[in-house]
């Protein structure tokens, strides 16, 4: 039954207390173990009612069973266990966590009070089933006898506070997770010693594997105390101000077995509060920018070497911005504009460019930035001073690694001076090259218009270029000649000396008065005199046309033979009259003593015969003598130099000279013992010497002494005569007491036809064939004279090295004699002579044939096998000397033949015709030098027959 309001006495407890206090009033608690509410004890009656009175959710549980009482808030929770719930046990209606509740709930009976903070139930308050928190607590009641009867529970529902914790920890570690895959560090520090709480991935990386969570900061970084790094945290902990740290140097050990590393650090100290602003921890968050900090490093490093060297360099230097914003300038360009320390910009810099210049410089500035290549162009400069300079400027833009223009660099290079040397000196070529065309044209019309031969040849000897003269001299056009081997153009005798004259030019590199023929076209010579020198291959050659030069020398050389020839016709003219007294005596001598041979002969007494037979012969060989020197001075021949003892010359011309100066004059020769030989012509010596006497005869009209001397003498630089090479020579000095010469006569007496004497008397060629003569041996002639002290000439010829030339001794006394069974035939038109020679021959042993003209003579040669040696004259009637000795030949093969002949012509004329085995002798000649010459062509032709005998 169910009463309501029914409220029995004791029962005032159970006033109010909402559908709960009515639901518990109308309760039948018949079956309650504790009995109907007035019933319940007091301590039950109590609790009720507080329970009821409360909006607080709120149970108790009762009796053994625990049976539940509740209030409104309660029945909330209950959901749809309510109203069941209300009286039934406990355990029954959460029968679902019947195990939790039961250890709490005998605990409780056992007297000690439990405390739960959170218990979860899903309840369906609100129509749909949701989770609710609470927290709540178990007091046990006891009864009067101090047992536990039952225990009270208020509830405190705490879902809204879970909730948003869970929430807040779920916000929390999703952070964290965020945090977790931040690039930068992050850490959270806790409580007042920085205790850590988190650390993201980063932050270990950068610290190193370390165990860091729940230690502080000091106990995981011993390395940085003192670094002030805990100290900053302490501070941002003490005052809840931020720090924000930049490019903070840390050295960390991140690995025990690496040495520790520099980092560059930029953080952030947060704080970190609670809503009171109390600081709880620290919130860090940072970047590792070590490598930006190095790069900035580096970057600041080089910048400041640029500077370093730009300041340094002497060009002007500068740097743009990459848009071409001039943005820096070195102290030159400070230094000269004279702008005020970093007072310049790119607008006040352009403003020093000449404004001819501008416009074009700021298009191409223009156009290298917009075009990143480098930059070069010339423009003036103001200078501080006012003046403008020629510069150079160069600039390069620096890349960045992605290829784009970072900054540009620019130098300024003051070129004034050279560009204004440039420009001189362009003047001065442009003037040059004038010149040169002028001086080509000059050389062109030289080339055109010379008279001499000018060519080019190559080194291969081929024409490169002959200028016209070629034509007129030679015949030949350039074209012609062009590419033709120099060579072919030259006379073919002169071929041979030429190739060799220009090899030996080689070493000299250029061959200057070189002579030879070129053939003209029409196929005669003409003679070329050439001057060559050798430049980078080529030989340019100079050639003067000397044909007629020559022509002339030799007609010159001729008129001189001739007048030589004159002058030898006037010397023996002189002699002639100078010896004629000298041959009559001699003649008078022969003749007087042969009348007188015949007188005693007739007389029948033969004892002085003997004696005038002496005298006889001595006056005729001295005649014989006279007349050779004569024959031999007036004979033509052209030089022939041998090597011969001037003593012994001298000593032959002493009855020459003798006769020659005439008895008023003292005649001394004085020979030099062991005087060297020299090398000349023998016939040219004497003339020279016979003319050297004349003029001494000449200059001693009333009388004096000659002295001719010969010496050895050795001539050096000190003791030489000037003109003569340095070496040996032997001198033969003709010294008179004569006139001597004045100074004006002495300077030109050697000059041809110079002469002091009157005509007829003189020629004025004796002195310069002398000079001549001795010039061409290799000497000199050496005069010297004064008016009245007499004259001294000095002819140096040089020492020979070689043999004395054979002579045959023409003055032996001890004549030999024939050997054996030798057959001479002599051949000679005059009987005089032929009986003479014969008699001679016979005398000397030799078996004689006679015959006295040509045909006869042959006739003997082929009837005389015989013969050993043919003596002929050469000027035969019938047959001449010449063509009977070929005969002979031809029948005799080793027939020998003697020419004698009184004809200087066929003296000349000998050399063209004698043979081996053949000789000559001129007449007359002593009996001696004919004895002497037969025997030693005797020998030759017996050491040929039988070498043994040699
Ligand atoms: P030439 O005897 O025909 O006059 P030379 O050439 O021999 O010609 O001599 C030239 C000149 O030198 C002579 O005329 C003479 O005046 C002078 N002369 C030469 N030799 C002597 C000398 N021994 N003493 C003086 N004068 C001399
Ligand atoms: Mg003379």
């Amino acid at each position: 039954m169910f009463r309501m309001f029914d409220l029995s006495p004791g029962c005032a407890f159970l006033v109010g207390g909402g559908e709960m206090g009515a639901l518990i009033r109308a309760h039948d608690w018949s079956r309650a173990p504790f009995g109907a509410p007035h019933d319940w004890p007091q301590p039950l009656q109590t609790l009720v009612s507080v329970m009821l009175g409360a909006k607080q959710p709120m149970f108790i549980a009762w009796g053994a069973e625990h049976h539940m009482l509740y209030n409104d808030a309660y029945a909330e929770i209950l959901g749809g266990k309510h109203p069941g719930a209300l009286g039934a046990p406990l355990l029954e209606v959460w029968s679902e966590i019947r195990r939790d509740l039961l250890p709490l709930v005998e605990q409780t009976y056992a007297g000690r009070p439990v405390h739960m903070e959170d218990i979860t139930l899903i309840t369906e308050r609100h129509g749909y089933r949701e989770e609710a928190h609470f927290a709540f607590s178990y007091t046990p009641v006891r009864n009067e006898n101090g047992e536990v009867s039952g225990f009270f529970c208020p509830c405190i529902e705490t879902t809204r506070q879970v909730l948003a914790e869970r929430r807040l920890t779920e916000d929390t570690a999703r952070q964290r997770r965020l945090f977790e895959c931040a690039p930068g560090f992050i850490t959270i520090l806790k409580g007042p010693e920085h205790v850590f709480e988190f650390a993201n991935l980063a932050y270990s990386r950068l610290v190193g594997e370390r165990d860091l969570l729940g230690k502080t900061v000091r106990e995981v970084f011993p390395e940085l105390a003192g670094d002030n790094f805990f100290e900053r945290l302490d501070q941002v902990y003490r005052t809840g101000q931020r720090y924000i740290a930049h490019h903070k140097p840390i050295r960390l050990q991140t690995n025990p077995a690496s040495p520790p590393r520099d980092h560059f650090l930029d953080f952030i100290y947060e704080p970190v509060t609670t809503g009171a602003g109390q600081v709880t921890g620290i919130f860090i968050e940072g970047y590792d920018v070590t490598e930006t900090h190095l790069a900035q490093e580096a970057q600041r490093a080089s910048e400041l070497k640029f500077r370093t060297l730009a300041e340094a360099m002497p060009n002007q230097v500068w740097t743009a911005a990459a848009n071409g914003q001039l943005d820096w300038f070195n102290d030159r360009v400070y230094a000269y504009s004279a702008a005020a320390e970093g007072e310049l910009d790119g607008e006040s810099w352009s403003q020093l460019v000449h404004p001819d210049d501008r416009p074009s410089v700021a298009q191409r500035w223009a156009a290298a930035v917009a075009t990143g290549s480098d930059y070069e162009t010339e423009f003036r400069l103001r200078r501080a001073d006012g003046s403008y300079r020629w510069h150079l400027v160069r600039a390069v833009a620096i890349l960045a690694e992605d290829g784009q223009v970072q900054r540009w660099i620019g130098t300024n290079t003051d070129i004034h001076d050279q560009k204004m040397a440039a420009q001189n000196l362009r003047e001065l070529n442009d003037s040059l090259e004038m010149r040169v065309e002028a001086r080509t044209a000059e050389r062109d019309r030289v080339w055109r218009n010379s008279r001499d031969l000018l060519a080019i040849v190559d080194s291969d000897g081929l024409f490169r270029a002959v200028n016209p003269a070629w034509t007129e001299i030679l015949g030949y056009r350039p074209d012609e000649m062009k590419g033709r081997s120099f060579l072919e153009f030259v006379w073919p005798e002169d071929v041979e000396p030429t190739r060799r004259e220009l090899e030996a030019a080689v070493n000299r590199c250029d061959l200057s008065d070189f002579e030879n023929r070129y053939r003209h076209q029409d196929g005669t010579p003409r003679w070329i005199s050439w001057h060559t020198s050798v430049e980078s291959e080529l030989v340019y050659a100079y050639g003067r046309h000397i044909s007629a030069e020559k022509e002339q020398a030799e007609a010159l050389q001729h008129t001189e033979e001739l007048l030589r020839q004159a002058q030898k016709m006037e010397a023996l003219g002189q002699l002639t009259g100078g010896i004629a007294h000298d041959f009559n005596n001699l003649l008078a001598g022969i003749i007087g003593s042969l009348e007188l041979i015949q007188t005693r002969l007739n007389q029948g007494r033969t004892e002085p015969i003997e004696r005038y037979t002496r005298n006889a012969m001595s006056s005729a060989q001295r005649a014989a003598a006279l007349t050779h020197r004569l024959l031999a001075f007036a004979r033509r021949q052209p030089l022939a130099p041998k090597s011969l003892d001037a003593n012994r010359l001298l000593g032959g011309m002493r009855d020459l000279l003798r006769g020659t100066i005439g008895p008023l004059h003292r005649l001394d020769l004085i020979a030099a013992d062991a005087l060297w030989p020299i090398l000349c012509d023998p016939n040219q010596l004497e003339s020279a010497i016979l003319n050297l006497a004349l003029n001494a005869r000449d200059a001693m009209p009333e009388g004096g002494s000659l002295q001719v001397q010969t010496a050895n003498a050795r001539c050096g630089a000190e003791n030489g005569v000037s003109s003569l090479p340095a070496g040996d020579y032997v001198t033969i000095t003709v010294r008179d007491s004569g006139t001597g010469m004045p100074a004006e006569t002495l300077e030109r007496a050697c000059e041809p036809f110079f002469t002091t004497k009157s005509q007829g008397q003189g020629t004025g060629l004796g002195l310069s064939m002398v000079y001549g003569f001795a010039q061409q041996s290799g000497g000199h002639l050496e005069l010297r004279s004064q008016a009245g002290e007499g004259t001294i000439a000095t002819v140096y010829l040089p020492r020979h090295s070689g043999a004395l030339a054979e002579e045959p001794q023409d003055t032996l006394t001890e004549v030999p004699r024939a050997q054996g069974d030798e057959t001479v035939l002599l051949v000679e038109d005059d009987p005089i002579i032929r009986n003479l020679i014969t008699e001679v021959l016979q005398g000397l042993g030799y078996h004689t044939l006679a015959a006295s003209d040509g045909p006869s003579g042959l006739h003997i040669l082929q009837t005389h096998p015989c013969i050993d040696l043919l003596v002929t004259d050469i000027g035969l009637p019938g047959l001449d000397g010449r063509q009977l000795a070929e005969y002979g030949l031809a029948l005799h093969l080793k027939l020998k033949v003697l020419f004698i002949t009184g004809y200087a012509k066929d003296a000349t004329s000998a050399s063209g015709f004698m043979k081996p085995g053949m000789e000559m002798m001129t007449k007359p000649f002593a009996v001696a030098a004919l004895a002497n010459k037969i025997r030693g062509m005797m020998a030759v032709s017996a050491a040929l027959e039988d070498p043994k005998n040699s």
